[in-house]
C-alpha cells in the first residue's frame, strides 16, 4: 500500500494539530447555537471523527452521502445523493464537513439543497482545499491545508475505495490509476 504513494504531503501529527485547531475555532464561533454537522461520506469520515471529538460544545450530527466520482479521479459534474440525512435543516445552523474541494460541483450542489431546505446557516469546514482547480466559485468557511493540483489519497480519501485508512494525506503515484 506505502509502495503506490509518490509523497506525503501532511503526516498523521501535522493533520491532527491541524484539525484541533479548526475544531477550536468552531467551538469558539458556534457556542451557544447548537449546529448540525454534517459529514460529507464517504471522504470526510475520519476527519469528521477526529473533528467533533475536538469540539466542546453542544452539537448534533448528521451523515449525508453524495457520489460524483465513480472510480475515476476527475469529477463527472453529475452530483447524486446517495443517502440523505435524518434530521430536518430547517432553521437549523448546519456545517458541512467536507474532505477536499476540487471542481467546488460537489459542494455548490450540496449548499444549494440546504438553502432550499431553508436552513437558518450554512458553514462549510474542509481540510483539504485544491483552489487551483474550481469550475464553480466557491470557498469554504474554514479550511485546512490548501494542496498542489495532484490526486490525493489517505485520511479517509480514497481511490477505487482504498487508501482511505492510511493515517496522512499523499499523492497516488499516477502508474496506479493510468498504467
Ligand atoms: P469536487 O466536486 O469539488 O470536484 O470534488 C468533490 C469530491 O471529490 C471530494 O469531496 C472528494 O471526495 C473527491 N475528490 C476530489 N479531489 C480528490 C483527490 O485528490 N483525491 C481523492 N481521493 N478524492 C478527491
Ligand atoms: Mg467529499
Ligand atoms: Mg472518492
Amino acid at each position: 500500500m506505502l509502495n503506490d504513494i509518490q509523497e506525503i504531503l501532511y503526516d498523521a501529527e501535522q493533520i491532527q494539530l491541524k484539525v484541533k485547531e479548526m475544531a477550536q475555532q468552531l467551538s469558539e464561533d458556534f457556542d451557544g447555537r447548537n449546529p448540525l454537522v454534517i459529514c460529507v461520506l464517504k471522504g470526510a469520515f475520519i476527519f469528521m471523527a477526529d473533528l467533533v471529538k475536538n469540539i466542546n460544545i453542544p452539537l448534533e450530527t448528521d451523515f449525508m452521502a453524495i457520489s460524483s466520482y465513480g472510480q475515476s479521479t476527475k469529477s463527472s459534474g453529475v452530483v447524486k445523493i446517495v443517502k440523505d440525512l435524518d434530521s430536518p435543516v430547517e432553521g437549523r445552523d448546519v456545517v458541512i464537513v467536507e474532505d477536499i474541494i476540487d471542481s467546488g460541483l460537489t459542494l455548490s450542489y450540496l449548499i444549494d439543497v440546504l438553502e432550499r431546505r431553508n436552513a437558518k446557516s450554512v458553514t462549510v469546514a474542509t481540510l483539504f482545499d485544491k483552489p487551483g482547480r474550481r469550475t464553480v466559485e466557491l470557498e469554504a468557511d474554514y479550511t485546512g491545508f490548501s494542496l498542489p493540483d495532484a490526486f490525493v489519497v489517505g485520511y479517509g480519501l480514497d481511490y477505487a475505495e482504498r487508501y482511505r485508512n492510511l493515517p496522512f494525506i499523499g499523492i497516488l503515484k499516477p502508474d496506479v490509476y493510468a498504467p
